[in-house]
């Protein structure tokens, strides 16, 4: 069993993001090994690249030599071509005479007579055969590197030079300090080189100022991300003050919502009061509890509406098609009481038009512009709904009265939470200055806009737009 104190820290919630690995370390780690193979590489083929034309130019030098050499005792008889070559001074050269059937005739490093038969040396055997030959192997005889060069005699002998040569090996061996300082060198060299350039790369990525992406000056390749960090950055703030703006909002409607709850209260609160001390003559109880039962009914409004807005604030999808000229239909038989009460003739005058949206709130929708008609129209007047398909994929809902209309300056602010144009009447009327604000919410979670048309012959002409069901 595994107790609390086991459990890995931070291992709920935290997860460690993996260790990142370090840019400048990678680079510099690359750049160090690629300068340094990179340089060590051309030193060695710059050394080899001299040795190999030294060796060259030291078996040119050694068959010229060879073949002067052999010019001189052409047409010699083989004592005079010995005796001839006894006479040359002594030098670093071994100078050998082979008959052409391989038998040592003269050798100026080792008593000739104690050679074996010489024909099948490669480079005899090649000058046997093609007059001339040049070759580095080691010798047999001295057991040393060396670079033989040999030359046919007319047809009766081959003369061979021979110079002992350094290998590979001991010519750089004979390089030495100097090879070994130029390694240093370089070794360092890469090391400063490289420690620079991964400076060079890393620091402007260091510099980076990531609250002002676009104000670097990085690489063009890192522009695409700068741009998407100003973005997002832009997002986020604009988001940020989005939710500022919702919760002040909110903090706002919360302190209205109470507000306008504690007035039907203090209302119903005193009226109780006073009828519970009996101070109410008995025939104006029934007033008293008339008032009371109009301002609950004027809290439970107010409450609804309450309601119906956090649910439109909180509604996510569950959109359907919706026939607006049924609901208009409706919502005028609901209110039918309320206009035949102030003698109002509705008049409907609607399109077919479906529009996608939740049935209840297109339905709130429209009560609410209805009630509002209804509620500020003089007595005997005309209420027109009509609804039109525009063809272009709007739906266009008016709702018109003959009431005072709503002041040129204030059709922006009646679709504000609790704004009231005039607030002891419409308090009077029962209003509870949420009614344009929910509509306003439902249009736009459709999609859609409502705004109060000028109505030239008075009254207030409210018009919603929203998109038509596809
Ligand atoms: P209320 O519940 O007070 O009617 P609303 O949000 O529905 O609240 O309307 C806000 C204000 O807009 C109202 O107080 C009223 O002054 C004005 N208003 C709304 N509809 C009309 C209309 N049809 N005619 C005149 N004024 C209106």
């Amino acid at each position: 069993m595994i107790r609390s104190s086991e459990t890995p820290r931070g291992a709920i919630g935290s997860e460690e993001p993996p260790a990142a690995k370090s840019l400048a370390r990678r680079s510099f780690v690359t750049l160090f090994l690629l300068s340094l193979a990179v340089m060590v590489t051309a030193v060695l083929a710059a050394t080899a690249a001299s040795y190999s034309s030294y060796e060259r130019e030291a078996e040119d030098y050694l068959l010229a030599q060879t073949r002067t050499c052999a010019a001189s005792l052409e047409g010699k008889s083989a004592q005079d071509m010995v005796e001839a070559l006894q006479a040359l001074p002594l030098t670093d050269t071994r100078v050998t005479l082979v008959a052409a059937d391989g038998t040592v005739l003269f050798d100026s490093a080792v008593d000739a007579s104690t050679l074996g038969n010489h024909s099948q040396r490669a480079e005899i055997a090649q000058a046997l055969e093609s007059g001339q030959g040049v070759l580095l192997r080691r010798s047999q005889t001295l057991g040393r590197d060396t670079l033989y060069a040999a030359v046919s005699v007319g047809d009766k002998a081959v003369l061979r030079l021979a110079e002992t040569r350094t290998s590979l090996a001991s010519f750089l061996g004979r390089m030495g300090w100097q090879l070994a300082l130029s390694l240093v060198v370089i070794f360092v060299l890469s090391l400063f080189a490289s420690r620079l350039l991964t400076l060079m790369v890393v620091r402007p990525l260091q510099e980076i100022d990531l609250t002002r992406p676009l104000q670097n000056r990085a690489y063009a390749e890192l522009q695409p991300l700068l741009v998407r960090v100003d973005e997002q950055r832009r997002e986020l703030e604009t988001q940020n003050d989005e939710l500022q703006r919702a919760v002040t909002l909110r903090r706002e409607f919360t302190g209205n919502v109470s507000h306008e709850m504690k007035t039907p209260l203090q209302v119903i609160g005193g009226y109780a009061e006073l009828m519970e001390q009996g101070v109410v003559p008995p025939q104006d109880v029934p007033r008293f509890a008339g008032l009371i039962r109009r301002e609950s009914e004027h809290m439970r409004l107010l409450i609804d509406d309450v309601l119906a807005l956090s649910r439109l604030d909180e509604s996510t999808g569950g959109d359907e098609p919706v026939a607006l000229r049924q609901v208009c239909g409706r919502v005028a038989a609901r209110l039918e009481p309320a206009s035949s009460a102030k003698s109002l003739r509705v008049t409907l005058d609607c399109q077919d038009a479906v529009v996608m949206g939740v049935p209840s709130s297109v339905e709130q929708l429209v009560y609410n512009l209805l009630d509002n008609a209804i509620e500020y129209s003089p007595v005997a007047g005309v209420v027109s709904v009509k609804v039109r398909d525009e063809g272009d994929g709007g739906v266009v809902l008016t709702v018109r009265d003959q009431g005072p209309g709503i002041p040129d300056e204030l059709k922006e602010r009646v679709f504000e939470r609790f704004f009231r144009v005039d607030s002891s009447r419409s308090r009077d009327t029962g209003g509870t200055g949420l009614g344009l604000a929910i509509v306003k919410h439902a249009a736009e979670s459709m999609g859609g806009t409502v705004e109060v048309l000028d109505a030239p012959g008075g009254g207030a002409c409210l018009r919603v737009w929203v998109p038509a069901a596809s």
